[in-house]
């Protein structure tokens, strides 16, 4: 059990280090950030903020030495970076980084486990796109192996001329068929040290563009039937990795059952409303399990919950929406409200007597 006042090291700088390290202070934990230079708004709430390369082993060694247990926000951290991690435990185990980051080892971890992923096939080549196209269908989607989030490195292609037609990217990609689904849900976890785990409600996650646009519970059916297969693989995924802290799996529900999308070995966006609507946050939780702290109760203390993304310049305007009492507004502190960027959420709680 990590001791108050210890130190916990966050790999990354984003918006979802800076909700962890408000619940890690929260719990009697410093913070100390690590990412490369960038809009890293975890700096504001944490006590140091460390600006180097991913690489740059001097300062990481450096940040290693600062912290007694080092955890991540980001899931593109490198596998290298988090395993040149010495001294200070390091959960979850880089392991899960690294099936993660990869769209084909992910799959192909989950189909060992008895998921069911979308139907798919390794491109590395325009000839391999036709034949995919050809084997599994289209419409269907290339997607890039690594580095993509929110919908950025995929492609859609709606038929054979479009395969044909398409310059493919010069880095391993995989190509998907496209799955029909009636509604997208995640499983999120939160796992200890000792192996306990729990489950977060799921609720019904719309995007838009690729992006989380809006999550919504209850999630309703078909998603409520499918939740326990869904949970079964989450939890067979947690238990293979002996992961520790919280663990996001995506899904698509469909008339046959839950279809596997992919995994963040990490919080998830799908997940903010837990700050408000759950008894204990995916934020907390998380710092509990990598401290070693007993977990805390993740039950649903809302009887609605509905949260929306804010994305670019909408984000000027919304203090303006607290004139609903039932809203929480969190603002990430982002300097560059580009297009599309995530730049704050807004969680709407409703308790039954509708206040
Ligand atoms: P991803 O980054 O792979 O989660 O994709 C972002 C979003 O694109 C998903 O949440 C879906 O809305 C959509 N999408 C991705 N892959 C597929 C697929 N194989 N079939 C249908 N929709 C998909």
């Amino acid at each position: 059990m990590l001791k108050r006042g210890s130190t916990i090291g966050i790999l990354g700088g984003g918006q979802l280090g800076r909700m962890m390290a408000t619940s890690a202070a929260q719990l009697g934990y410093r913070v100390i950030g690590y990412a490369p230079d960038g809009d890293n708004v975890m700096g504001d709430v944490a006590e140091d903020f460390v600006t180097a390369a991913w690489d740059d082993e001097a300062a990481l060694a450096a940040f290693a030495a600062r912290c007694d247990v080092v955890t991540w926000e980001f899931e593109n951290v490198p596998v290298a970076t988090a395993r040149g991690i010495a001294g200070p435990a390091i959960f979850p185990d880089p392991k899960a980084l690294e099936t993660a980051q990869d769209r084909l080892d992910e799959k192909r971890f989950i189909e060992e486990l008895g998921g069911r992923p979308a139907a798919y096939a390794k491109v590395d080549s325009s000839y391999d796109l036709i034949a995919a196209a050809d084997r599994l269908g289209a419409p269907g989607i290339l997607k890039t192996r690594r580095d993509g989030y929110d919908g950025k490195g995929q492609w859609r292609i709606a038929n054979g001329r479009e395969a044909e037609a398409l310059n493919v990217p010069e880095t391993p990609c995989i190509y998907e068929a496209f799955v029909e689904f009636e509604a997208e849900f995640s499983v999120i976890l939160v796992r200890s040290q000792d192996g306990e785990t729990r489950f977060w409600d799921s609720t019904r996650n719309e995007h838009r563009g690729g992006i989380l646009a809006a999550s919504h519970f209850p999630a309703g059916e078909p998603i409520a039937a499918q939740i326990a297969e869904a949970r079964e693989l989450a939890r067979k995924v947690a238990d293979a990795l002996n992961y520790v802290g919280v663990l996001t799996l995506e899904f698509f529900a469909t008339h046959e059952g839950p279809i596997f999308n992919e995994m963040a070995p990490r919080v998830h966006n799908s997940g903010h409303w837990t700050i408000e609507g759950a008894a204990t946050s995916q934020f907390e939780n998380h710092i509990r399990a990598v401290a070693g702290l007993p977990l805390g109760d993740t039950r649903t203390t809302a009887a609605q919950v509905e949260m929306r993304n804010i994305l670019g310049n909408d984000i000027e305007n919304a203090h303006a929406a607290l004139g609903d009492a039932r809203l929480h507004l969190h603002d990430y502190g982002k300097a560059e409200a580009s297009e599309g960027r995530k730049m704050g959420h807004a969680t709407l709680i409703t308790h039954d007597a509708g206040l």
